[in-house]
């Protein structure tokens, strides 16, 4: 299976820093959100990506269509429901 780092280019990812879980957190590619935190996770677990700025989270098709400028991160599904 595709993994969700697979979608980012080695630019793009080496903007991420890497965390302990094997997450990568850092500026959210969409709106720019960044902070200590970073301002978005890439989840490895869960292959999924989620920008804290907007609170949305995205699957690897959604991911591709945030990182290709389809739709914008505001414009993603909620986390909860
Ligand atoms: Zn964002």
């Amino acid at each position: 299976m595709l993994k969700i780092t697979e979608l980012f280019s080695e630019e793009q990812l080496s903007k991420f820093k890497e965390r302990n879980d094997g997450s990568f957190t850092g500026e959210c590619p969409s709106c720019g959100k960044n902070d200590n935190y970073g301002g978005s996770i890439i989840n490895t677990k869960t292959n999924t990506f989620y920008c804290w700025g907007s609170k949305t989270v995205f699957d690897l098709l959604e991911t591709v269509a945030l990182l290709k400028g389809i739709i914008s991160c505001r414009e993603g599904r909620h986390a909860n429901g």
